[in-house]
């Protein structure tokens, strides 16, 4: 979730403001402050006009930024879609309370500068596309590291190792309501459909737009079009932990309790919020899943936390463990954030970003309580749905994060993070 205090969180790409593209209104409600950023954030997806939307912290006005000078009744438009956002997130909802389980964003750290244009001019980044990015050696070494107190602290649990496919099938993201809560962010698979002449035709015309978009007009089709495509199976998946359940579903749960580990590359389209590497559209998350009775699964995701905590601590990295939610889109966004929220469903690591004096969530604690259980019919001995929990790392944010935090040259980073990364 955003952080609340800071809207920065979704600052996208700057597209110049001038008075002929920008429109300004106020919202039907007054935005409280704990929704700025969040509706923030959903105005991404209210229309391809708009290329940034800006919503003070007073949440008493809504600038849009269009991609260009749109007329008065396409205005009228924009504004109705954004407004039924607003009314939306806004009427009936309740301030969660946040609940703060560790604070350390006061640890001194050294670097105060956005490490994205130096990455970026060192070539230890490249940017393929919107949300797409390769790493160099640095932020693999990093990430390297990161990975190698993750499969400590998962061996700490004796944890066994998974790996997932980076395709999930639609009907298991059905199975677990996902298409309702998640619909914005998701990313589809296609391919040709089985037929010479498409294939053919496809093979000789298409080819890439200015936007880098595919099209090609082809004998007998308008363009590469839908019409190529088969119907939609797969998608690109967005999480690791759904994979383990899938596993495990239709059956009792082997020995009652599960403990298992992976990572893997995952895909969230974020639209115009997708900048820099704190926001990508294909970003790589490690997971130490729990599975079982209740207990065990609050359990061991609180002995995760205080693990965790010491691995940081001996980083040095300036971070906070608060209470959050998850990105639901608008129509489940009010009746699953007060959810998740009455429950203390969720808790994430927000590292502390200098160079914009805000927060990154950079890992999270999770506790789905028997939803997938239920959902997927994963059963304990006594027959009733097991709980389920799950301690989930960003690994390119984890590494942005300790970069902007220690700066680029490793002779400055915390000892124990150069030694294992650079033996002498
Ligand atoms: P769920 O509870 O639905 O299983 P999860 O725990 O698997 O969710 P999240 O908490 O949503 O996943 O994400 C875990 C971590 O993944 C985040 O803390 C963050 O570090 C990283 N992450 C999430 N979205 C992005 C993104 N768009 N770009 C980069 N990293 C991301
Ligand atoms: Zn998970």
């Amino acid at each position: 979730m955003p952080d609340p205090n800071s809207p920065s969180d979704f600052e996208p790409s700057v597209i110049p403001i001038e008075p002929s593209n920008l429109q300004t209104f106020k919202p039907v409600l007054p935005i409280p402050e704990h929704l700025v950023g969040e509706i923030q954030s959903k105005l991404a997806y209210v229309d391809e006009a708009i290329a940034r939307a800006i919503v003070p912290a007073s949440g008493d006005q809504i600038s849009l930024v269009l991609h260009e000078p749109v007329d008065a009744a396409r205005q009228a438009e924009l504004e109705v879609k954004v407004q039924r956002v607003v009314a939306s997130m806004v009427k009936g909802s309740i301030k969660p309370k946040v609940q703060v389980l560790e604070d350390y964003l006061d640890r001194r750290v050294a670097y105060k500068l956005d490490p994205m244009d130096e990455l970026l001019a060192r070539g230890e980044i490249s940017q393929e596309t919107t949300g797409v990015f390769s790493l160099g050696p640095l932020v693999t070494g990093l990430i390297g590291y990161f990975e190698g107190r993750f499969l400590e602290l998962a061996a700490s649990f004796g944890a066994v190792a998974y790996r997932f496919p980076t395709l999930i099938p639609a009907r298991y993201l059905e199975r677990v309501g996902y298409f309702r809560a998640f619909p914005h962010s998701l990313s589809f698979v296609t391919h040709l459909r089985e037929d010479l002449d498409v294939i053919d035709d496809f093979s000789q015309h298409a080819a890439c737009d200015d936007h880098g978009a595919l099209v090609g007009q082809v004998s007998y089709l308008p363009s590469v079009s839908e019409t190529s495509f088969a119907n939609i199976q797969t998608l690109l998946s967005p999480a690791v932990c759904y994979h383990l359940y899938f596993t495990l579903a239709d059956k009792p749960l082997p020995g009652g309790k599960v403990v298992a580990t992976a990572v893997g590359n995952c895909f969230r389209y974020e639209a115009i919020n997708l900048v820099s590497l704190e926001r990508l559209w294909n970003f790589t998350m490690r997971e130490i899943i729990f599975v079982g009775p209740k207990d065990f699964v609050l359990e061991n995701r609180e002995i995760a936390r205080q693990r965790m905590a010491k691995v940081l601590e001996e980083i040095g990295m300036a971070y906070r463990v608060e209470s959050a939610n998850d990105p639901f889109f608008i129509g489940e966004f009010r009746k699953q954030v007060a959810f998740q929220s009455a429950f203390q469903l969720k808790f994430e690591i927000r590292a502390r970003l200098p160079f914009k004096d805000s927060t990154l969530a950079v890992g999270s604690y999770n506790y789905h309580q028997d939803f997938f259980g239920r959902n997927l019919a994963i059963s304990l001995s006594d027959g009733s749905p097991a709980h389920t929990g799950c301690v989930a790392f960003g690994l390119e944010r984890i590494a942005f994060a300790f970069l902007a935090q220690f700066g680029l040259e490793p002779e400055n980073w915390p000892t124990a993070v150069r030694t294992a990364i650079y033996p002498v």
